[in-house]
């Protein structure tokens, strides 16, 4: 078994520790508890930091110099979580659990979940906000797409090791709390797939809508979505006992198309030192506390935050906290807008599309005529007589610049990163 303890190396990552922790709260990423972090960066790389794994797979088979860390005989849970990665198996697996001497065991996909959260579900609280069936259904769906991006890896060259053959893998982040899971796949890049020495990576497979697709291409995971990095971490210290690159595969569930983000092996030990931090918390508390019910670690999100508005906790976590809302708020003294008036703002706007339509038509004829008028004199620029006054008309050059946002996301750090692409918002009306 592999431990990080007393070697020059452990001291380095101890050092390098301290400084993503405290880049991880400059750059606000997730909700880094200070105490924790403090804790955690003081002790630097835990101890027991082994990772045992505990099915060894074909790819190790086939892969002699990919050696499995071979470890004890599954819990139930976790041959349960073997059984199957159907999305019915995925729904009835726990996100964390006690097992019998009261040690945490959090499932990989939920380690960056709300730790009040995987609180409530480890103790057993009764879930008072349950999903709906259309967020089973968008669960399930992006599911089912995952081995189509893998196979359309495979036909873009890729070598991949399928889902089926991963095994459970495993890892003791501190004294009392375990993260296990099963890694979507392990693969090679296209110009690596027929080196039998090069070192396999992991595969973290995520959908996304269109938006959150291009905020990940644009700013990569460790920025648009830590959680998939701190996953790609994890999976890949558990199975590899070593830093190495990992790709996240992504498909756009608009489009349909697919990309993959290379994220470096040094900030791949650098995200799962973030989570290790972050749960060195949740030992915390265990240690002070046991597993008691009622002794809640802190909130780690706000009410009116994304993570809150879908927790199946939210009634009995937040709800006490909101202030009541005054029961009938006249809205700046504008009556209500009644159902005909909507439909007849819409008959409205679909009338003034369809004229802006037809002059837009007629604007893009006018224009190509006018082009043409230049060109076939050979002209830049010209004066014509317009309605009320003289105009000119001119040919105007312009440049586009492109970036390649996966070369810029592997050479920057995603605080650098945030630096050079900020980010805006807005709000506006869509008609379909
Ligand atoms: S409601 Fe918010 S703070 Fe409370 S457990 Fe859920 S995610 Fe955490």
């Amino acid at each position: 078994m592999n431990t990080y303890d007393n070697t020059p190396t452990s001291q380095a990552l101890a050092i390098e520790a301290r400084s993503v922790t405290q880049r991880a709260n400059q750059a606000n990423i997730q909700t880094l508890d200070a105490e924790a972090a403090k804790a955690a960066t003081k002790a630097g790389p835990q101890p027991g930091f082994t990772a045992p794994m505990k099915v060894a797979s074909e790819t190790q088979k086939e892969r002699p110099h990919e050696q499995p860390n071979q470890g004890k005989a599954a819990t139930p849970h976790e041959s349960q979580a073997q059984a199957g990665r159907t999305p019915e198996a995925a729904r009835s697996r726990p996100h964390a659990y006690f097992d019998e001497n009261y040690n945490l065991v959090i499932r990989a996909s939920a380690m960056t979940n709300c730790r009040r959260a995987l609180w409530y579900t480890a103790t057993g609280q009764e879930v008072t906000n349950p999903r709906d069936d259309q967020s089973y259904t968008i669960m399930e769906a992006g599911t089912a797409l995952e081995p189509v991006v893998l196979r359309a890896m495979s036909r873009s060259g890729w070598k991949i090791i399928s889902p089926k053959d991963q095994p459970l893998v495993s890892i003791k982040i501190s004294g009392h709390i375990t993260v296990n899971g099963h890694p979507d796949a392990m693969g090679l890049h296209p110009q690596d797939a027929n080196d039998p020495e090069a070192p396999l990576s992991i595969i973290e497979v995520k959908t996304r809508g269109p938006e959150p697709f291009k905020r990940w291409q644009t700013l990569g995971s460790e920025v648009s979505h830590p959680d998939a990095a701190a996953q790609a971490a994890f999976y890949t210290l558990a199975a590899y006992q070593e830093p190495r690159d990992a790709v996240i595969a992504s498909m756009n569930t608009g489009s349909r198309e697919w990309d993959y983000e290379v994220i470096p092996s040094h900030r791949i030990e650098q995200a799962f030192y973030v989570s290790q931090t972050r749960l060195q918390a949740l030992e915390d508390h265990l240690l002070e506390f046991g597993p008691d019910p009622t002794a809640l670690p802190d909130y780690d999100h706000r009410p009116s935050s994304i993570e809150c508005k879908r927790c199946p906790y939210f009634d009995i976590c937040q709800k006490p906290n909101l202030p009541s809302i005054p029961a009938e708020q006249p809205a700046m003294n504008l009556e209500p807008v009644s159902q005909e008036q909507a439909v007849a703002a819409l008959h409205d706007y679909e009338e003034l599309q369809e004229s802006i339509r037809q002059w837009e038509k007629e604007k893009k004829d006018a224009t190509e005529t006018l082009k043409r008028y230049l060109v076939e004199r050979d002209l830049k620029r010209a004066k014509l007589q317009g309605k009320d006054k003289p105009r000119s008309i001119s040919l105007v050059e312009t440049h586009r610049f492109s970036t390649d946002y996966k070369q810029l996301n592997s050479l920057l750090d995603p605080e650098t990163r945030k630096e050079i692409v900020s980010e805006s918002s807005s709000e506006y009306l869509r008609v379909g």
